[in-house]
């Protein structure tokens, strides 16, 4: 889960996964580390569990891959 509160380095991202922790400034940031992250902005995952769960890279949305979205 992407935490709420906004902290000085930015949000806490847990991987819904395997709970692991990040510190992101932005979105962005997170998914340049190679985070996956939802596009309700709620669920994300961390870089070990990102690729069962990604629909998006840097460069876009993949169809080839599954959508973060369906559980
Ligand atoms: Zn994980």
């Amino acid at each position: 889960m992407i935490g709420k509160i906004v902290y000085d380095y930015g949000r806490t991202y847990i991987c819904d996964d395997c709970h692991a922790l990040g510190k992101f400034k932005s979105y962005k940031a997170a998914r340049q580390a190679s985070w996956a992250i939802a596009r309700d902005y709620k669920t994300c995952y961390c870089p070990n569990c990102a690729p069962m769960h990604r629909y998006t890279g840097c460069k876009g949305p993949n169809p080839n891959l599954l959508n973060i979205a369906k559980y």
